[in-house]
């Protein structure tokens, strides 16, 4: 599968569409997630055109990967949702069909600001 350069979070890093910022540095970008399902809903993005997380597994340097899990990292402390800041949280990406992925530019969910109930339901 080749990645869609037309999709919705390659827009938004080419600044194309608005997204409500969290935080960003050269490996990610995150940004509220437009229809939360849980208090806390946020997503962490890799800059790289990867479509999801096999694809980066095997394609993405060192570097890329360091930074995703950094940024993860980062951002939960930056909701307060981190185990030193907060209560915890579930970080969940979505990959191909039967995982339920719609955009295909990998994604990770942030939820939490509460209880987020059952792994799958
Ligand atoms: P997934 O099903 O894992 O591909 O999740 C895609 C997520 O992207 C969904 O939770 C959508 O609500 C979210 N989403 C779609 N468009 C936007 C957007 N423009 N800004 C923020 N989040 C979006």
């Amino acid at each position: 599968m080749m990645y869609d350069d037309n999709n919705i979070f390659a827009k938004i890093l080419r600044g194309e569409i608005p997204c409500k910022k969290i935080y960003e540095d050269d490996f990610v970008l995150s940004f509220h997630d437009i229809n939360p399902q849980k208090k806390i809903h946020a997503l962490v993005i890799p800059k790289g055109k990867y479509i999801d997380l096999d694809d980066f597994s095997n394609n993405a340097s060192s570097d890329e990967m360091v930074g995703l899990l950094k940024g993860i990292n980062i951002v939960a402390k930056k909701l307060g949702i981190s185990v030193d800041t907060g209560k915890g949280y579930r970080a969940l990406a979505n990959i191909n069909e039967h995982g339920g992925q719609e955009v295909p530019h990998l994604h990770f969910h942030l939820f939490g600001g509460e209880p987020v109930g059952k792994m799958v339901q």
